[in-house]
């Protein structure tokens, strides 16, 4: 079936409408009407190849939600009319130990909702800005959240994960001083979350102009980190730091910050290597420095589960889908608050 959708067809190109087809529905296959499709740094950087490896057309959106309306024959686990979500994976072996665990994320055979290869027309799959998609029902996530804050639901679908997993893992909750490092699409829902867990939660920024916003988002603390003296107030206190600042920054100057056994786990993806820590920063105090990548199926639905229950969603600014390049140069300017979101309805 021939949909209309926003892509481009090379690195230098902006994107524009074009046509593409999805598969029939198969018997393990859930086939949705995407109502709305956040809009991820990712996206950029796949649709402008700065990232090795972009495949052309390149249709990006990884952060997708809409209603089912058709479901494969040996599908038992959604039916048509069911919100519905799909985030950054549409494929994995499905029998790795990874796999077996549910964190098909960590999977080598994990595809991605775009770039990634497959049979499909044309060799590789298209993501979200379309009008549907067409995903084996593993990884299609339920959405109890009420239908009218769906818009608000999509960025949970990768930003929400990203943060939501490392959160988890490594024990936010109550009794815990938890910091989040950069208060964008990402670090806006860890404080979000962090805060929903029960953590104190203190939020660092390098714009003054952000402390009140920080607090509005459920930070208990907001500090300036480009403030020595803010910084070292907090020497030695955190037992954990999320850090979602994707530019290469000093890490030592958080790596100080944690207690004995702390850990700092970064989910940002720099273009250039951050300088390299200090190691006394480590073996001073036996600190380790960690990475995340989203999260595996069965704790995206616990991610998306939870935020319904704590009435959870992203602060988000609607665009049209003739808007997405306007979009993305005010993404790379930091001038928004704190995730565009594309209504596919106006891309008919
Ligand atoms: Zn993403
Ligand atoms: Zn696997």
């Amino acid at each position: 079936m021939t949909i209309h959708a926003v892509g481009t067809p090379a690195a230098d190109q902006p994107l524009g409408p074009m046509q593409i087809t999805r598969r029939d529905t198969g018997p393990h296959d859930v086939r949705i009407e995407i109502a709305f499709c956040g809009i991820c740094h990712s996206d950029l950087h796949q649709a402008r190849s700065e990232w090795a490896g972009t495949l052309y057309p390149c249709v990006p959106g990884h952060e997708i939600v809409g209603r089912v309306t058709a479901v494969g024959a040996h599908v038992t686990s959604h039916k048509p009319g069911d919100l519905v979500g799909v985030g950054c994976i549409v494929d994995s072996c499905q029998h790795c130990a990874d796999c077996e665990d549910g964190l098909e994320n960590y999977c080598d055979g994990m595809i991605g909702t775009y770039n990634g290869p497959t049979e499909d027309t044309p060799g590789h799959t298209l993501g979200g800005y379309s009008q549907a998609i067409v995903v084996h029902e593993r990884y299609v996530l339920k959405i109890t959240h009420p239908e009218d804050q769906l818009a608000a639901v999509a960025p949970l679908l990768c930003a929400g994960i990203t943060t939501y997993s490392p959160l988890r893992h490594w024990g936010a909750g109550p009794g815990k001083k938890v910091g989040v490092v950069g208060i964008g699409g990402l670090g806006h829902m860890g404080v979000k979350l962090a805060h929903a867990m029960g953590a104190h939660v203190v939020a660092f920024t390098t714009s003054p102009d952000k402390r009140e916003a920080a607090k509005a988002l459920g930070a208990d603390e907001v500090v300036i980190s480009k403030d020595a003296d803010e910084m070292w107030a907090h020497a030695q206190s955190f037992d954990f730091i999320l850090n979602t600042v994707a530019a290469p920054h000093d890490l030592d100057a958080f790596l100080a910050l944690l207690k004995r056994d702390g850990t700092m786990a970064l989910v940002g993806a720099p273009a250039t290597p951050h300088p390299s820590p200090n190691v006394f920063n480590f073996i001073m105090r036996r600190r380790s420095l960690a990475g995340s990548m989203i999260g595996g199926i069965p704790e995206t639905q616990e991610m998306l589960d939870f935020c319904a229950r704590h009435g959870i969603t992203a602060d988000i600014e609607m665009i049209r889908a003739d808007q997405i390049e306007e979009a993305y140069e005010r993404m790379l300017g930091g001038d928004v608050k704190y995730r565009f979101v594309m209504d596919i309805a106006t891309m008919a």
